[in-house]
């Protein structure tokens, strides 16, 4: 199941040590693994969930996907690039209007030749059934990727991920004893916690709920386990996990999806000048937020070894240059 994959991407990623920035923080030492570097496109999480997506739309024999964000949707730019690499076409749905000027991700799935349709209010593919139709009626065969490619098949790349980290840890002689990153669709936390267990990890995750806003009137918790429960079937796994099992940090998502405050503009420019790692201002920003707040108040153990998992999204800086200069 986990090898059943089509490569868009340079793995593994690399895990860093944030020698600089944990001069700030004493009592824990950081690392960071780099998933902005898979280079598809400027890279991103979205980049292992789209190998088992792209898959399964090439054993179906599809020649089309269709998919849905926000216009500054990171799923939605690489999932151009994955249709590029694997000559599929490709039909985005982006919330809101069509702009006077592209930039950011916007600008790049124009780039990669994605067909894009813009979608007013419905942001999270509320309008991909009736566009399917249509682009099936004039003989296309398509694809439906999920929202942020989180159905079980994209959350197999998460899976595969933690038998990266296992594989990288075990080479390096390191153990994490928790795991930051930022979650919003929930097939990185579903695939992170199903790889958790099967590969024997002894990691606890920390996952930054990032919008507050539900999809279709469910919680992320809910999300993430029902997820979690049909991964575990598939991989024949013994554990029935429980809503127990789901953690989700909602402290950090009060200002609402994509509205960059003080405490992430401070925190892209704290890591920045530290390390020279740029974080993005709607998810890592966010999340590194998160953890740095648990470190100033010691909201974990002391010497505890911490890993953020950077998901990417540097192209959405470019949205926000006035808020960043
Ligand atoms: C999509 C995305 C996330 C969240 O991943 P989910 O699987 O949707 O929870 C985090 N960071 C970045 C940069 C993303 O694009």
């Amino acid at each position: 199941m986990i090898d059943n994959k089509y490569n868009l991407g340079f793995f593994p990623t690399p895990i860093q040590k944030l020698k600089n920035l944990s001069k700030n923080y004493p009592d824990y030492t950081i690392y960071i693994k780099r998933d902005d570097n898979t280079g598809l496109a400027s890279g991103g999480n979205k980049t292992r969930k789209l190998e088992y997506l792209i898959k399964q739309a090439l054993d179906e024999e599809c020649d089309t996907i269709i998919t849905a964000g926000a216009q500054q949707s990171n799923h939605c730019r690489q999932t151009a690039a994955a249709c590029s690499i694997a000559g599929l076409k490709c039909h985005l749905l982006l919330g809101g209007g069509n702009p006077k000027k592209y930039d950011g991700n916007l600008l790049l799935s124009s780039i990669l030749g994605a067909t894009i349709h813009f979608t007013g209010k419905n942001r999270k593919g509320e309008d991909i059934q009736t566009l399917k139709n249509k682009l099936d009626k004039n003989g296309n065969k398509c694809f439906v990727i999920s929202y942020g490619g989180s159905n079980i098949i994209g959350a197999m790349g998460f899976v595969n991920a933690m038998k990266e980290l296992k594989e990288q840890l075990t080479e390096q002689n390191l153990t994490m004893d928790y795991i930051f990153f930022a979650s919003s669709s929930g097939g990185t936390q579903a695939g992170m916690i199903l790889g958790i267990e099967l590969f024997k990890l002894k990691s606890k995750l920390i996952p930054i709920n990032i919008d507050k806003d539900e999809t279709n009137g469910i919680s992320l918790e809910k999300v993430v386990l029902n997820l979690v429960k049909e991964g575990s079937m598939l991989l024949k796994m013994n554990k029935q996990f429980t809503i127990a099992d789901i953690s989700l940090n909602r402290d950090y998502d009060k200002d609402g999806y994509g509205i960059l405050s003080e405490n992430e503009k401070n925190t892209i420019k704290e890591l920045a000048r530290k390390e020279g790692i740029l974080l993005d201002p709607v998810y890592t920003g966010r999340a590194f937020n998160g953890m740095l707040d648990y470190f100033k108040k010691n909201k974990i153990p002391t010497n505890s070894n911490v890993l953020f998992w950077h998901t990417g999204g540097l192209p959405a800086i470019f949205k926000y240059t006035n808020e960043l200069k």
